[in-house]
Formats: structure tokens, sequence, C-alpha cells
């Protein structure tokens, strides 16, 4: 039993593990694969169907028979019919094992054979009945049994195929056509068309033979249903394989667009990465930018609270890293600014609520902060109700601006105003004054600074102009302003003058003040001031006007011997026109031969010969008449004008004395401007050159300014002269403020003892010592002397006997042109002391 039961659960198991892998199967097949299973169980199904059709149909014919056989003697069933039916069902049977199954391929070749055997088997049938019968044609029988045939070809329709059809209806149709052809020869002609009436021998047989003729009807009718059914069913499903593969292409398309959807969104979602990534890299980079920016900023949402900030915000405003975080309120902050005393306004509550109120449109401040700095501070309201702002810290800027414009407007040495500055106070001091109120500007400038400059250096100097400064400011009011407008000027704006003696007070205070000696690193330094004045809005009412006017006095001031002031006078103006024109005229004067020299004897004291003559320039202006040197020489000085103008005289006095008898020599004055000219010895010995004197017969004069300035350079150019055989001599000596000094610097052969001694050598006491300690220093260094401007007897006198080598003057002669000396001197081949010049009056002196 317990074996039986397992039996069964095994081949229930068996079946239904068949079943469901047939199911998957089909149902994961594609429809056209579902369709090829199909026609293949259609085939097997069919082949089944013909094997049971042909075996009934050979059974219940073969019973047919064998119910028949008790006929009216006619031999129905005979041994062929009953073979060739067992033959066909035995086929059937055969057929039926070949169509074994769903699953198995059928054996197309076995079954072809027996399909040509099946329709062999028929045609025995019905070979059978034409030959056993004795008919010709087959008898009555035939015509039954080809309706079977028929069915058996009608019936391979069911295999859905061509080929079985045509197998057995081939077959079956040679076959026919060869029964016939045979009984035609067996029994002529006729054999086909004999009656039937004569072989209806048995009613049963034709009973048998009508059964026969509808079961091949039935059976072609049911082959023909189930055959049309199943192509129907087939095609039905080969329909759904349309709508299927519509379906499928609408899915098809689906998918496509599924795809494409799907592509788009991976690119979406790429995109959306990249973005995500550049957002991150912006994000950093921002973070960083923020980190490194020189200004605060701090973002605030609609709520006043801090979305984000930098370091600097936190650092500007000193807050703690909790107050910084997002979120924190704009009131907290300030609160706490406030509490730490970093805080701008009035007070902390005008602060809290200046802070803390809502930013609608940009703004830009600066808070001066209760610790005192500035801060910049710029709003930008936000889309959405918060902004943002940035903080600088514009303290130093603002210094550094203040101190750029105070230097605009400071000298940096003394940090007194400039001229512009004082331009700008002058202008304002005018425009200011009251009714009857005077303005008045003084400009000095510092006598024999240059001199401090020379000796002490630069530094000495600049701590000099600096004390300076010091000193005037003590010397004004608060509301008057000191400025240093050049190198060692200054100009005070006076201002609420009663009248001009106020100026005057101001500007001898200058003059003192400045007069007063200086300690320079404990050197003394003493400079002088010449102060001019021009008052406004008398001498101008502009700035320019009053500066330019004041400038001329101070012009004025110093020409008139310095150490003084001046005011302004409308006259100094014309004089200044005049002046520039004369410097135009002096120019022209060259070019146009309106220069002379006359030359003066020089006489040796001990011999009363005539040793030389100093030259002296004249200029005949065309329309002025005769000028003197002391007049334009100075211009000329001034301008430069005195190189060229120098020149000429060096020239003209060379070639001049190369005309007397040697050894006459002629003295040639020279300027301290001339030796800017650094070609000044080669222009000399080009003269001398030229002209064909000897060095030695050239004496230059000299001044002790000439070492003043540039002393270092002028020196060598004075020993490269005197290396030459060139004699230099010291003009004006004692005129000066440290003569001695010079007399250790440079080896003179002579020096000139001022005219202002000789002049006072009778009256006074103390002219002729100078005289006589000049003389006696001068000998001692072993130099000559020559007493300047000896008009009188006494005079000569007095120099020869206060040691004096030389002398000059009127006594002998003036300055007479070249001719005139040459007639009345230098004929008589240098003796000069004929009566009529000892009297000083010679012919042409006039
Ligand atoms: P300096 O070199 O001292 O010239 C002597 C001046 O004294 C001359 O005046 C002369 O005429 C004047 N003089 C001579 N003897 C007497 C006298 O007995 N009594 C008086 N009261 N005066 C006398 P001058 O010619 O007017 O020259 C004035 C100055 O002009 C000169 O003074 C000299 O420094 C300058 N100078 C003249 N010619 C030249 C020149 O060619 N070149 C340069 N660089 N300067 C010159
Ligand atoms: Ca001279
Ligand atoms: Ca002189």
């Amino acid at each position: 039993m317990a074996l039986l039961q397992n039996i069964k659960a095994l081949g229930e198991r068996a079946i239904s593990l068949l079943q469901a892998s047939f199911r998957d199967e089909r149902q994961t097949l594609p429809l056209a694969g579902r369709l090829q299973i199909k026609l293949h169980e259609h085939d097997v199904y069919g082949e089944r169907a013909i094997a049971i059709a042909q075996g009934a149909i050979a059974c219940f014919v073969l019973a047919l028979h064998l119910i028949a056989q008790t006929g009216d003697g006619v031999r129905f069933a005979n041994p062929w019919v009953v073979l060739a039916l067992v033959a066909l069902a035995t086929n059937s049977l055969l057929r039926l094992r070949l169509a074994k199954g769903p699953a198995a391929r059928l054996p197309e070749r076995a079954l072809a054979v027996l399909n040509v055997l099946d329709a062999a088997i028929f045609l025995v049938l019905i070979w059978n009945y034409q030959f056993a019968y004795g008919h010709p044609a087959g008898g009555v029988l035939k015509a039954p049994s080809s309706s079977l045939l028929f069915a058996l070809v009608a019936m391979r329709a069911l295999r859905f195929d061509p080929r079985p059809v045509l197998t057995v209806g081939v077959t079956a149709v040679a076959g026919w056509a060869l029964l016939t052809a045979l009984a035609v020869a067996h029994d002529g002609p006729g054999a086909i068309t004999r009656s039937y009436a004569d072989y209806l021998a048995s009613h049963r047989v034709l009973l048998g033979a009508e059964v026969e003729r509808l079961t091949a009807l039935t059976a072609l009718i049911a082959c023909l249903a189930v055959a049309t059914h199943k192509a129907r069913r087939l095609l039905s499903m080969a329909a759904h394989a349309d709508d299927y593969a519509e379906s499928l292409r609408a899915a098809q398309r689906h998918l496509e667009e599924a795809n494409e959807a799907r592509r788009k969104f991976e690119a979406t979602v790429a995109e959306l990465d990249r973005h995500k990534a550049d957002l991150s890299e912006q994000i950093k980079r921002f973070d960083v930018a923020l980190e490194n920016m020189s200004q605060g900023l701090a973002m605030y949402d609609a709520n006043q609270r801090l979305l984000v900030c930098n370091k600097k915000f936190a650092q500007l405003y000193r807050l703690p890293p909790e107050l910084i975080q997002p979120g924190v309120t704009l009131r907290q902050i300030v609160a706490y600014r406030i509490a730490n005393g970093i805080y701008a306004g009035a007070s902390p509550e005008e602060y809290m609520s200046e802070r803390t109120a809502p930013v609608v449109a940009a703004s830009d401040t600066v808070h001066e902060l209760s610790d005192g700095r500035a801060i910049a501070i710029a709003r930008r309201p936000m889309a959405g109700g918060g902004w943002v702002t940035t903080h600088e810290d514009i303290t130093e800027r603002r210094r550094a601006e203040a101190r750029i414009a105070h230097m605009a407007r400071h000298d940096v040495l003394t940090d007194l105003p400039n001229r512009a500055c004082l331009a700008e106070r002058l202008e304002q001091a005018v425009a200011c004054a009251k009714r009857g109120e005077l303005v008045a500007i003084h400009v000095f400038d510092l006598d024999r600074f240059k001199c401090v400059n020379d000796t002490l250096g630069h530094l000495a100097g600049d701590k000099l102009l600096k004390c300076v400064g010091e000193r005037l400011r003590a010397v004004v009011r608060e509301t008057d302003s000191v400025a240093r407008i050049g190198g060692d000027e200054f100009a005070i704006v006076q201002v609420a003058l009663k009248g001009p003696a106020d100026a005057s007070v101001m500007a001898e205070r200058v003059i003192e003040t400045i007069g007063t000696p200086f300690d320079i690193d404990g050197h003394q330094a003493s400079v002088g001031a010449s102060v001019g004045i021009a008052i406004g809005p008398i001498d101008g009412d502009t700035s320019e006007q009053l500066m330019r006017n004041a400038d001329l006095a101070l012009y004025r001031a110093k020409s008139d011997g310095r150490g003084t002031y001046r005011f302004f006078e409308a006259a100094m103006d014309a004089q200044m026109r005049a002046r520039r024109a004369m410097e135009a005229d002096l120019r022209k004067g060259l070019t146009n031969g309106e220069f002379v020299l006359h030359y003066q004897p020089l006489v040796d004291l001990n011999t009363n010969e005539i040793t030389g003559c100093e030259a002296l320039i004249r200029w005949f202006h065309p329309e002025r008449g005769l000028v003197s040197p002391a007049e334009f020489v100075p211009l000329a000085e001034e301008n430069g004008f005195i190189v060229a103008l120098g020149e000429w005289v060096i020239r003209q006095a060379c070639l001049t004395a190369a005309g007397w008898p040697a050894p006459l020599k002629v003295s040639v004055n020279l300027s301290p401007a001339q030796f800017r000219n650094t070609q000044l010895a080669s222009l000399i010995v080009s003269a001398l050159g030229a002209a064909g004197l000897a060095p030695e017969r050239l004496e230059l004069e000299i001044t002790e300014s000439v070492l003043l300035a540039n002393s270092e350079a002028n020196l060598a150019t004075l020993t490269q002269l005197r290396t030459l055989g060139v004699k230099i001599a010291l003009d004006d000596f004692g005129s000066g403020y440290s003569s001695l000094a010079y007399l250790q610097k440079f080896p003179f052969d002579r020096i000139k003892i001022d005219r202002c001694f000789v002049r006072d050598i009778g009256a006074s006491a103390s002219a002729r010592n100078i005289v006589r300690a000049m003389a006696a220093m001068a000998n001692g260094l072993g130099m000559a002397t020559t007493a300047e401007g000896v008009e009188t007897e006494e005079q000569r006198a007095a120099v020869l006997s206060e040691g004096c080598s030389e002398m000059q003057g009127y006594l002998i002669s003036r300055a007479l042109p070249a001719p005139e000396i040459e007639r009345l001197f230098l004929r008589r081949a240098g003796p000069a002391n004929s009566p009529s010049a000892a009297t000083g009056k010679p012919a042409t002196a006039a």
C-alpha cells in the first residue's frame, strides 16, 4: 500500500514538475516561440488524430465487411480486403507510436513512408474491388472506398503541412490513374461506362457501401472542421501576435522614450553633480575670499539674525566666537559691543536704534568708534529682507590722508604752511578783512644763510631753518600765519592791522629775532633777515599781487643793504619793469658793441711807475647814455649774462694789453658767477693765446664771495690759473666779513685794500690802523698790496707809509679809454709821476 502511495506521489510530483516547467517555459517564451510550439502540438495531435481516425475507419470498414460476409453470394470480405484493413489499422497504431507526445520531434520520413503505405493500402482495397468482383471498373464498392481515399487525403490537412497531403494525394492519384489504366487495358474503354445495375448483387453490399460512403463523408467533415478550427486558433494567435507585435512596438517606443528620458535624467543628474561640484568649489573659494578679505563682512537675514560673517568682522569688534555663529541676533552683537565700549554716536541707546533699524536702502557711513577708530560701513539690502554689511577700518587711511593733505600744504622741514597754503590764507585774510582793517604780507629771506650752509653743512642749515621757524611762530599772534615759501624764504600774513605802523613793528621784531645768533650743535650761526612788506588791500587785493609786491619790496630791502625792511611802493614796480627792460638791453648791447673797456692805471708807490691798468667796463646805452657798471654788473650777475659779458672783457683786455709795452699788466675783474662756467680756465688760456699775452701780465681780481660759493671747485680753478702764471688778486679786501680766513685758503699775489679804508685814512685812526695791519699781514704772507681809491696826496703818503706797495685812484687817473691811457701814460714808457698825472688831472679825465 505504502509503496503504491509512494509511486503515486512520485508520479504526481513528476507531473506537476513537468507541468510547471512546461507552463513556465510557455509563459516566458515570446509569442513567436509559443506559436511554434502550438504548431508542433498541432502536428503531433494532427498525426495522432490521423492515426486514430484512420485506425477507426479501418476497424469499422473491416467490421462492415465481416458483417456483410453473409451476403447474397458476393464475396465481400475476401482475404485481400481483410489484410489491407488490418495493415491499415496496424499502420495507424505505428503512426500513433511515432507521434509520441508534444515534446518529441516527429519522424517525418517514417511518417511519409507510412503515408505512402496508407495510400497504397487503399489502392489495394480499390484494386480488390475492381478485380475481385469481376467488374472491370471496380464495381459498386469501388466508389465508397475511393471516398474513403479522399477522406484519407483530407485527413492529412490536420497536419497543417502540405507534405503529407501531397504524399498521400500524389500516391492516390498516381495509383488511381494506374488502376484505371489497367482496367481500360484489360476490359477496353467500355469498362468505365458499363451500367452499375448489373452489379448490384446484394442490398447488403449496397448498404455497406452507403455506410462506408457516409463514414468517409463524416470523416471528411470532421477533419475539415477540426483543421479549420485549429487553423482559426493559430490564426487568432497570429492575430494576437500582430497585436502583440504592435504592443511590442508601442512598448519598444515607450521603452525608447523611457530610455531617452532616462538618458536625459542621467545627463541632468550628471549636470547636477557638476553643478554641485562647482558649487562646492565656489563655496570653498568664497570661504577663502571671505577669510582673506581686508574688510569685515556680515550678512543678516530679514529677522536680523547673522547668516555669515568673517574673521575680520569678529576681529574688528573683538567679538567672542559664540557671537559670530549663524543665528546670533544683531541686537546681541551690538549690545556686546556697547558693553565693551566699541560703538559710535552720542549714546549707546542711539547707537543701538541706529544699527538695528531695518536696512531698506544702500548706505555708506563712517562710524567714529569710541575707541578712536574710524570704521567705514557699507550696508546693502538683499532680496528677501536681509542685508549685507562690509566694515573697513579706515583709521590708518584717514590718518595717512590727513598726513598727505597736511604735507601738501606744509613744509616738511619746519612744518610751517607752504606757499600754496599761505596764498590761500592771504586770500582769505584779504577777503575777510573788516572795513578799515589792513592785512600785511611780510616776505623775507635769510641773509648769509648760504654761508651757514657752506661752512657748517646742510644738516646745520636745516636745523637753522627749523629754529627760524620756531622763533617766527613765537613772534606772531595766533591769528597771523607763518609760512616757509622757499629755501631760505619765509613769509608772515599779519591780519587786523590798524595801520602800516603795525607792520613795521612786526618786521622789526622779525629782523631782531632772526638776527639773534643761533646755536647749532655748539656752533654759533648768525644770519639776518631782509623783509619786504605789502599791505592789503592798498597794494593789491589778490594774493598773487600782494606776494609779488612784497617780493619787490624785499628786493629793494636787500639792495638797500640787507638787515632791513621796506614797504612796497608803486615806484618799485616801475623799477622792476625798468630792470627787466635793461636785462633785454644788455643782451642787445653786447651784439651791438655798446660796451667798451676803460682802463685805470696802477702805480708802484715806491717807484711811482705805472705797473699796469685795471680794466673797467662801460656801457654806452643808445638812449640812456653811459650806464655805470654798479648798475648793470649786479644785474648781469643775477641773470647769468655776466658769463658772456665777462668773456668779452677778458678777451678784449688781453688784446689791448698785448699792445702795451711789457711787463705792463692788465687787471680784470671776475664775478663769482663767472666761476660757474667750468670752462673759465680754458677761456682765459684761449684769450691769452689769441692775444699773445704772457700769463704773468694778466691779473684776475676776485672778491671773497668767489671763495664763499662752491669754494673747493673755485679754489681748484684759481690754483690751475695761478700755476699757469696768471696773477690772482683779492679785491675790495676788508669790505667783507671774514677776510682773514681767505688769505690762508689761497696764496694770493695781491690784496687790494678797499676804498673805504683809504677814504677815511686821514680822518680815522682806526682806518689807518686797519690799513697798516692789512699791509703788514700781506707783507708777512708775501703778498703785494694795492690801495684803492687814492684821491689825494695825503692819502698816497699815508698808504705808502703804512706799507702798501701799489696804489690806484683818481689821484693818478680815472678809468679812461685805452687810446687815452696809451696817449697819456704809456707813450712815455711807464713813469706815472708826471706832475699832471700826479695831480690827478689828466687832460681827458672828466
Ligand atoms: P672795483 O673793482 O672796486 O673797481 C674800482 C672802482 O672804483 C671803479 O668804479 C673805479 O672807477 C672806482 N675808482 C677808482 N679810483 C677811484 C677813486 O679815487 N675814487 C673813487 N671814488 N672811485 C674810484 P667803476 O668803474 O664804477 O666799477 C665799479 C665796480 O664795477 C668795480 O669795482 C667792479 O667791481 C665792477 N666792474 C667794473 N668792471 C668790471 C668788469 O669788467 N667785470 C666785472 N666783473 N666787474 C666789473
Ligand atoms: Ca677791481
Ligand atoms: Ca676794488
